[in-house]
């Protein structure tokens, strides 16, 4: 069943200048993106820093009004919405309960002034969900399943270390019983020794609870461990999507196995990645490059690279990418 899809969706940020702060240019932060996450499902977005993904989370959840296109909600009764558009309230609030997002930094996300109580009930009261003598104990029940005591209730979040502020934003997001959860970078803020505790928690979480993840990183290694299908962006386009296995098996677009041959402890030769270096930054996403928008880094650039964008191309039934080298295997799109 599923619970949230895509169709183009964009966002520019406008950039002002001059006394009247008129706009002189944009930031295409994300240029296109189709895509659907389905019940259970945890999809994994992957790229440098500046692709585009982290403004994806924080459009789905409308922190950022999308520029153009649709997001499209499937409740549990099947009914579509196009968020994009005014909602009935009612609607609106299912949305805001059904789909949560964990932040990067537990630091920042986490109101310094409110008890680790009043955060953590603060969604369940504003969806009426329980009655006042219930809700303690809900919270001491939330926190014992991230891994706390429920005596912890009573502190303040400076008293506890970044692992722990994220097991708090973890029970605030699963408080309100979700559908999906848009977790953006949730371990990157943390120490290394902790990241893997809170990924392990975040699989267990899913696991008991049978929601979905929309999982963003620039980490391969964490994504390829939690996702079942990724996406790979680069400068705010989606350049490949493949299920976690077929794409770590067999990447199909230069930037995806550019990405791959840069993790360090993964052998190039063994996975036939042609050892391709990522060099240089990515051009801006102010002035993006006409065409491909990794021809200025790809080694394998064609005369038609620089001058006109690449479909995405079936390279089998569940693997598409970016790319003119696979125009002529792209089977499924001829017959179609
Ligand atoms: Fe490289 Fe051309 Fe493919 Fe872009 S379309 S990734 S420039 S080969």
């Amino acid at each position: 069943m599923k619970i949230l899809s895509t169709e183009g969706l964009r966002k520019f940020f406008p950039i002002k200048a001059g006394v009247f702060l008129q706009v002189v240019g944009y930031v295409r932060a994300m240029q296109s993106v189709t895509m659907e996450i389905s019940k259970g499902e945890t999809i994994g977005i992957v790229g440098e820093s500046g692709c585009g993904k982290s403004t994806l989370g924080r459009t789905i959840v409308k922190i950022y009004e999308p520029t153009g296109g649709r997001i499209i909600y499937h409740d549990d009764k099947g009914n579509e919405y196009d968020i994009t558009k005014g909602l009935a309230r009612n609607v609106r609030s299912k949305f805001r309960r059904d789909v949560q997002m964990i932040f990067q930094n537990p630091f920042d996300s986490l109101d310094p002034r409110m008890t680790v109580r009043d955060i953590i009930k603060e969604p369940i009261e504003a969806h009426n969900l329980l009655s006042k003598d219930e809700i303690d104990d809900y919270v001491g029940e939330l926190l014992m399943k991230v891994g706390m005591y429920p005596e912890y209730a009573q502190r303040y979040p400076h008293e506890f270390s970044g692992g722990q502020r994220q097991r708090i934003a973890i029970a605030r997001s699963i408080s309100v019983s979700p559908r999906l959860i848009i977790c953006d970078e949730p371990t990157s803020a943390l120490d290394v020794s902790v990241q893997s505790q809170i990924i392990n928690l975040l699989q267990e979480l899913r696991d008991e609870i049978k929601m979905s993840y929309i999982f963003i990183s620039h980490n391969l290694d964490v994504v390829h461990h939690m996702s079942d299908r990724i996406m790979v962006m680069y400068l705010g386009n989606v350049v490949e999507t493949a299920g976690a296995k077929e794409l770590f098996d067999y990447p199909a677009h230069p930037y995806t196995k550019a990405l791959m041959a840069s993790i360090p402890n993964w052998d190039p030769q063994e996975r036939k990645l042609q050892n391709i270096k990522l060099e240089g930054e990515p051009p801006s996403p102010i002035n993006p490059p006409p065409g491909c928008p990794f021809h200025p880094r790809c080694p394998y650039k064609m005369d038609i690279c620089s001058k006109e964008m690449p479909d995405s191309f079936q390279v089998s039934e569940s693997h598409s990418a970016a790319c003119w080298l696979h125009e002529r295997e792209d089977v499924v799109g001829q017959s179609g």
